[in-house]
């Protein structure tokens, strides 16, 4: 069934557990994600991003989105990850999904949250949640400064920032990268509990491919309700893809063995989040 972000969170908030972002780039992970769901019994947050629109046609990735939520027997949040282009976040809302996120983290506070504030007046209007981002998850792959400490979420600017953007999920900056991580990333746990302790609500985890089994449980403990996952999904289907090519096989298997990989990350996850028994 079809459902919001905030319906998926506010049952999160209450039993402390959190619950995946799973992004889909095609078909066989949006099967591996949706299979898993049902078979973990876990609500479930599917994705695509708008980074990723080039690689899955935008109309194509709503209808598939779609009828997977409708058949579900599980709730899923349908979410557009890293909205930027206004056109683009609109286009979500009206192919049918319940949650998209705005993504002004790159830009000075005041214009994150004017443009936020934007899509959430609309958004809201039509029943749909909106997350955006406080501080600044940077990419694992970029410059010297990407976790630099002047990116983190400032904690004072949390609630301000939750308010006046009117959003229902905020997404923090606290030492996580997106990507695959060079060096093991070290996060301020602190901060986010003291985030966590104020915020007025759910918080989400950018850049979560990579952490350890221990930082996931952490994250979650001290507040994190929403994790997104992408990175490692992409990794198991590419090595899948490869390793059946390397074995002759032919497509059709190394598709479903594509598709299988990603199902075992995102069972994994649900079980370690907690979110598995929650449907
Ligand atoms: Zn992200």
């Amino acid at each position: 069934m079809l459902v919001t972000l905030e319906e998926i969170l506010k049952d999160a908030e209450q039993k402390k557990y959190g619950v995946g972002l799973f992004n889909m780039l095609n078909l066989e992970m949006a099967r591996g994600i949706i299979d898993a769901a049902e078979e973990e019994r876990s609500p479930i947050i599917l994705g695509v991003a708008e980074v990723h629109l080039p690689v899955i046609p935008f109309d194509y990735a709503c209808h598939i989105m779609n009828k997977i939520a409708k058949e579900a027997t599980v709730p899923v949040c349908l979410h557009f990850d890293h909205g930027t282009n206004y056109k683009k976040i609109l286009t979500a809302m009206k192919g049918g999904f319940t949650s998209v996120m705005y993504d002004g983290s790159a830009l000075p506070y005041e214009e994150n949250i004017a443009n936020t504030k934007e899509i959430s007046k609309i958004a809201h209007a039509l029943g749909v949640s909106v997350e955006a981002e406080l501080g600044h998850v940077g990419g694992a792959e970029g410059g010297a400064d990407d976790g630099h400490e002047a990116m983190y979420t400032n904690v004072d600017q949390v609630n301000d920032f939750i308010r006046r953007a009117d959003i229902d999920a905020l997404a923090v900056a606290i030492g996580t990268a997106h990507g695959q991580y060079k060096v093991k990333p070290k996060l301020d746990i602190g901060r986010l509990k003291e985030i966590y302790d104020i915020a007025a609500k759910p918080l989400v985890l950018h850049g979560g491919s990579g952490l350890s089994d221990d930082d996931f449980r952490n994250t979650i403990k001290n507040g994190i309700r929403k994790v997104n996952i992408c990175t490692e999904m992409c990794m198991a289907a590419h090595r899948a893809y490869t390793f059946a090519f390397n074995e002759n096989t032919n497509f059709e298997i190394a598709l479903q063995v594509a598709k299988k990989s990603v199902q075992e990350i995102v069972r994994e996850k649900m079980i370690l989040f907690g979110s598995s028994g929650k449907a």
